[in-house]
């Protein structure tokens, strides 16, 4: 068969078709060492309780234990890869940390005994405080505003809640939410009203003061297992040359 010459309007679909595939995914997808954040593994461990994050063996029984980790961009096996190299943008931009339903089914099963699901908290923390998440993904916008209101006012108020992250996220949203909203008003399920508590700054110095000390606590911890960790690896050094 003859080769036809392509028709001028299908080239022009077709490269403006590639252009925007091109546009929204060639992506550097190495980094170099430089680049890496070499304390981020050190600093999720201190907030996951000191976490054994080095043991791990990549054997992968994480991943496979978990319910949701099909719809994961990052497993947990290779979530944990990435904290050992330093990948620090990548793990608190990914969906698998928001995705976690800390059912502990990876924690149970891991043969290292790494508590993956408080490795999970840890990154939500982490992103949360510097914001190194995807804005309008509504699960840690949801968090953040939760967190926000009870911080505020000792209590949360479903309407106000709804309303910010609808508007966070997708304001579009909430004019097909508008009829829903409306019968749940019209039965007194819902309200407008701003709830709070009425000493509420006492409350707010009180979680202030339980964030400090568990804080403190985990420092302390991992400060207890990294001594533990250098004496041991001393003691088999010391061990390893009196038999040379
Ligand atoms: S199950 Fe434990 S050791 Fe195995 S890949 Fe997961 S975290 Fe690593
Ligand atoms: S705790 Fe999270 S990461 Fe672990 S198995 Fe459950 S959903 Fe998956």
């Amino acid at each position: 068969m003859e080769d036809q010459p392509l028709d001028s309007s299908k080239v022009r679909s077709i490269v403006g078709r590639r252009s925007l595939y091109w546009d929204q995914k060639v992506k550097r997808r190495f980094k170099y060492e430089a680049e890496l954040d070499q304390g981020f593994a050190e600093r999720v461990a201190k907030l996951a309780y000191g976490e054994k994050l080095y043991s791990c063996i990549q054997c992968g029984t994480c991943s496979a234990s978990c319910p949701v980790s099909h719809w994961m961009d990052f497993t947990p096996r290779r979530v944990i890869a990435l904290i050992q190299a330093g990948y620090k943008e990548e793990v608190l931009e990914c969906f698998t940390i928001w995705l976690c339903a800390s059912c502990y089914a990876c924690t149970v099963d891991c043969p290292k005994q790494i508590k993956i699901t408080d490795v999970m908290y840890a990154l939500r923390q982490e992103a949360l405080e510097h914001a190194g998440y995807r804005k309008r993904f509504p699960i840690p916008v949801l968090a953040r505003e939760f967190f926000k209101q009870v911080m505020k006012n000792g209590r949360n108020s479903e309407s106000h809640l709804m309303l910010n992250l609808y508007m966070k996220t997708n304001p579009f949203k909430l004019l097909k939410m508008v009829k829903v909203g409306l019968g749940l008003l019209r039965t007194g399920r819902f309200s407008l009203k701003k709830e709070h508590i009425k000493q509420r700054e006492q409350f707010q110095n009180l979680l202030k003061a339980v964030d400090r000390l568990e804080k403190e606590a985990r420092i302390e911890e991992a400060n207890d297992r990294t001594a533990k960790r250098i004496a041991s690896e001393t003691v088999g050094r010391l061990e390893k040359e009196a038999h040379q």
